[in-house]
């Protein structure tokens, strides 16, 4: 397939990458980014777009994803899926999708989960918005830059998943985290914690898969200096695009807030920028009750 890609950074680059290892004929552009091995370079956005069946975007939030979109819309090829893999709120995924298919074109929100490493290996998983035809042309590309995607209805809904997602892991890696820390209190030792909640009714991927423990579980970024990973910064995003769509929606979601406001503090007040989501565990080790 003839692919145009633009926002060639931490993710996007290894995306257009592999399926250009995989003999697809991909044009790229980036206004910073180097363009990766084996992926032609574009002059401008519209150049990179112009003659694709697919054009896949990577950019960083929803009003650059909407100034990207005017440019390129226009320049895509009448039947063309213009393919949004950024995280971006559920407005503006909805938006975008209109006018795409105001300009003939079909339309996809397919966010990710799998982060830099799954970018890399090929093995992200897509949540996918928007119609099935549209979906069934991208599959060949999902299954080169993923392991698993998932149709979850019109567009806007891929978005919708991976924020619904995304505020249940905050919540739950929050929880864990001071979970640990009342354990410590109370001369529970660690490993013996795991151990427990790990089979019991209080797992989760947090616990399980992602322990912010270090030296117990699975090795994770807590093994690591809580390097990300998954960096705090990218769960507080996340966060909140939850709460702005939960506002627009009328949906109350009180520990999906508390989640956004301690990621809030940790990042912008404490010391949680560029480290992992999973660095809770120490912040909670240093205080005590009440001190939220
Ligand atoms: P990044 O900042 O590394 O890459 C974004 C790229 O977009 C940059 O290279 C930037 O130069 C480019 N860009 C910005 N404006 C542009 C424009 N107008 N035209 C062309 N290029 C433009 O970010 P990333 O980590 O690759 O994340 C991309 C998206 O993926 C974000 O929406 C993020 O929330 C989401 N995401 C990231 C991760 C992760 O672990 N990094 C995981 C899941 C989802």
């Amino acid at each position: 397939m003839k692919i145009g890609f633009i926002g060639l950074g931490n993710m996007g680059g290894p995306m257009a990458a592999n399926l250009a290892a995989a003999g697809h004929e991909v044009t790229g552009f980036d206004l910073a980014a180097p363009v990766p091995d084996g992926v032609t370079k574009a002059a401008s956005a519209a150049e990179a777009a112009a003659d694709a069946e697919v054009v896949i975007t990577m950019l960083p939030n929803g009003d650059i994803l909407r100034s990207v979109a005017g440019e390129i819309v226009p320049a895509m090829k009448t039947g063309a899926v213009f393919l949004d893999c950024s995280t971006v709120d559920v407005a503006s995924a909805r938006a975008v999708a209109e006018d795409a298919k105001a300009a003939g074109l079909l339309a996809l929100d397919a966010p990710v989960s799998g982060g830099i490493g799954g970018a890399q290996g090929g093995t992200l998983t897509f949540m996918v918005g928007g119609d099935k035809a549209a979906f069934d042309i991208a599959k060949p590309l999902f299954d080169i830059m993923g392991q698993k995607a998932v149709h979850c209805g019109p567009s806007g809904n891929g978005q919708a998943a991976k924020i619904c997602n995304n505020m249940i892991l905050g919540a739950t890696m929050i929880v864990t985290c001071e979970a640990f820390a009342l354990a410590d209190k109370l001369g529970l030792d660690r490993q013996a914690m795991f151990d427990v909640v790990s089979t019991s009714s209080g797992y989760s991927w947090s616990m399980n898969a992602y322990c912010p423990a270090p030296g117990i579980g699975p090795k994770s970024p807590s093994d690591n200096d809580y390097k990300p990973g998954f960096a705090a910064d990218l769960m507080l995003k996340d966060l909140r695009l939850a709460m702005q769509a939960a506002e627009t929606a009328d949906a109350d979601t009180p520990i999906g807030e508390a989640a956004m406001k301690l990621y809030e503090r940790f990042v912008e007040q404490e010391d949680g920028r560029g480290r992992d989501f999973s660095a809770m565990l120490p912040r909670f080790e240093k205080r005590g009750h009440g001190e939220g």
